[in-house]
């Protein structure tokens, strides 16, 4: 067991780490009160690569280890949430399935543009009346017409809406199939398609940069070349990069654990209540201890199913769901206590972040699959009903 990092990956956080302090923290106090980003944020992100992600470079990518993407989003995630999601996206559900299942020609035009930064795309899975049990509750259809197929439903809750070029979404093609999933497809739309429609989700309580909302489909003709698998196989399509999606979720709640940990260690130390620092008083320790304890066992978590999938460990899904889990957890509850240590201080945004943390925390704990399916999930696999 080796718990060193490479200098590699110790050079590509410290320059994740400039710029996170240079670009993100200035800025995204900002970007949380309006819910809009810059559009040449992923072109930016690209410049350096961190758009790239594990995808092999001959589609653009930056053939990433696992580990040195959990180092980057972590400390993208310190202070922006929407930089991190993009961050890990190509190597996610959205890259990871045309990467497996795709043809030559859609990894060229899809994956190839998004790891260059110049037109992403966004996963369009949840549906208004059904989001964990999707797979198996699919309402949006696909119909073969020739050499296309048509599609219709409704999609919600689809991040990046606000830049994305193109969707990856999932269709119920054989509404006969048993059971459902076995009779879906994985397709690519493109969004000025006919029969599209978006519509960003506002106000909302957290995440608001991630720009999420509805994606409306009436009617859209989709070539066939544009099927990613074959059909009956879409679950396979999307399955495929569900344990890196919660890699990825986890990796976010450790840039969470991280900055809300030194934020209130530099409070604690400056902040004096009857002539003492508050770091003296022993609920102030408490909260400290309770933070620095998860934020290590969230990152023992996190890298030991980086760790497996850089070792070509193909089925991780306990690990993955635990990684998630605890790490999500431990981000809400240490984002909950640092607003409690800072006073009154811990909701005025525009100087500190804790409060935008608390917020955005809550929310990590509902997508990437809730916390709760996890739950279930970790216990079905250890009493062996899965
Ligand atoms: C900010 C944000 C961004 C998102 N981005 C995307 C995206 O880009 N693409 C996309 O496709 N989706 C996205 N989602 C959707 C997300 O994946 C779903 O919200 C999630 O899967 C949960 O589905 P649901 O909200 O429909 O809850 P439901 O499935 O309706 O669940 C409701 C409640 O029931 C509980 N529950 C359900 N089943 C069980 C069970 N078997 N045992 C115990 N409890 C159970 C759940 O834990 C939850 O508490 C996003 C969501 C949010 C909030």
């Amino acid at each position: 067991m080796n718990f060193e990092l490479t200098e590699e990956q110790r050079q590509i956080r410290q320059l994740a780490k400039e710029f996170a302090e240079n670009e993100l923290k200035p800025n995204v106090a900002e970007w949380d009160q309006t819910g809009e980003i810059p559009p040449e944020l992923p072109e930016q992100l690209a410049e350096l690569g961190f758009m790239g992600g594990t995808l092999p470079e001959e589609y653009g990518g930056s053939e990433l280890d696992y580990v040195s993407l959990v180092l980057i989003i972590e400390e993208f995630a310190r202070f922006s949430e929407r930089a991190a999601t993009l961050a890990g996206a190509v190597s996610c559900s959205l890259g990871r399935g045309t990467l497996e299942y795709g043809s030559e020609e859609l990894k060229k035009k899809y994956l190839k543009p998004m790891a260059e930064g110049k037109a992403t795309g966004a996963t369009a899975v949840t549906e208004p009346h059904s989001g964990t049990d999707v797979v198996r509750n699919l309402h949006t259809t696909a119909e073969r017409d020739g050499d296309e197929y048509v599609i219709n439903g409704e999609k919600m809750w689809i991040s990046n809406l606000d830049l994305a070029e193109w969707f990856l979404t999932f269709a119920q093609l054989d509404p006969d199939a048993e059971p459902a999933y076995q009779g879906t497809i994985a397709v690519i739309i493109e969004r000025d398609w006919d029969g599209i429609e978006t519509r960003v989700e506002k106000p909302i309580t957290g995440s608001r940069t991630l720009s999420s909302g509805a994606v409306k489909l009436n009617d859209v003709r989709v070539p066939v070349e544009n099927r990613i698998g074959e059909e009956g196989k879409g679950y396979k399509v999307l399955m495929t990069g569900t344990e890196i999606g919660r890699l990825a979720c986890a990796s976010r709640g450790l840039g969470v654990l991280q900055q809300c940990l030194k934020e209130s260690i530099e409070y604690a130390n400056q902040r004096e209540v009857f002539d003492q620092n508050i770091g003296e008083y022993q609920l102030v320790k408490q909260k400290i201890a309770n933070m620095r304890e998860n934020y290590e066992a969230a990152k023992l978590l996190t890298f030991k199913l980086a760790d497996m999938k850089d070792r070509g460990v193909d089925h991780a899904q306990q690990s993955a769901s635990m990684a998630k889990r605890f790490t999500t957890n431990a981000a809400h509850q240490a984002a909950e206590d640092a607003v409690q240590l800072h006073g009154a201080n811990g909701i005025a945004e525009s100087s500190y972040s804790v409060g935008r943390h608390f917020r955005n925390s809550k929310v990590s704990k509902l997508y990437d699959g809730t916390n709760d399916i996890h739950t279930v999930m970790i216990a079905d696999h250890e009493l062996g009903y899965k």
